[in-house]
């Protein structure tokens, strides 16, 4: 018999999983989980699993590579109401493309892509919703702004009229326990905030790691293969 792709059932179960799981460290955080959005990570996944997904009610898809994104949001244009989150790294020459899809960036760690972001606007733009991404590691290559440069970018950004600043994204570093590294989080938002006071929001936490982010009040998590199973290899 030919590999048979993943069964439905499979999706659904695993999604159940993880929103129980969820809800039981929200429990232990004393929070609430209609406070936590979960974002469903498709990144090499075919639009078929996105369309499976949105069966289950998934309404926030999350892709972090611009080309794969288009192509799959540009699929699956009819299912209006998803909200597509872009959390990968951007080159400033595709911020139009990304724009142009996207519900929301997660990525944006400097002043040239925001601008970029700025300067896509269509005429009649609503604000597009943005995260300045934070470098927890000390590797540039990480992608993030550098913690002492974050003021200086929210100031940046909010300044730029087509975009919105909600808040704060992170990656837990390789090498640091993830509760160690996230206990930074609220710090960082603090700083953004002491910009946009309303920039509430912290996209933090990943299949090894949403629980300790909801510890310390990630309101998005960015969860992938716990609900997708094994990303398919690259092609
Ligand atoms: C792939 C990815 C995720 C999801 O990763 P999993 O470990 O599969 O949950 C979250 N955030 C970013 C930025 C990613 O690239």
């Amino acid at each position: 018999m030919p590999p048979s792709p993943e069964p439905a059932s499979n999706l659904a179960a695993r999604l159940a999983d993880v929103d129980a799981r969820i809800a039981a460290a929200a429990a232990a955080a004393g929070r609430e989980p209609s406070e936590i959005t979960r974002i469903v990570v498709t990144k090499f996944h075919p639009a078929s699993v996105v369309r499976e997904l949105y069966g289950l009610g998934v309404r926030d898809v999350g892709e972090n590579r611009q080309q794969e994104f288009s192509v799959k949001a540009a699929e699956l244009e009819a299912l209006r109401d998803v909200r597509w989150h872009f959390i990968g790294q951007a080159q400033t020459n595709k911020a139009r493309a990304i724009r142009a899809a996207a519900s929301m960036v997660h990525s944006v760690d400097r002043s040239r892509l925001a601008d970029a972001l700025d300067a896509a606007a269509p005429a009649d733009a609503q604000q597009l919703d943005v995260l300045l991404q934070v470098n927890l590691t000390d590797d540039p290559g990480r992608g993030g702004v550098h913690a002492a440069d974050l003021e200086r970018l929210a100031t940046h950004v909010a300044g730029l009229p087509t975009l919105r600043v909600r808040g704060i994204m992170a990656v837990a570093p390789l090498d640091v326990p993830p509760a160690q590294a996230f206990a930074r989080l609220p710090g960082l938002s603090d700083t953004v905030r002491g910009v946009v006071p309303d920039a509430t929001w912290i996209s933090a936490g990943m299949t090894a790691d949403f629980a300790e982010a909801i510890a310390v009040g990630a309101t998005h998590l960015r969860i992938g293969s716990a609900i997708t199973g094994p990303r398919p290899e690259r092609g």
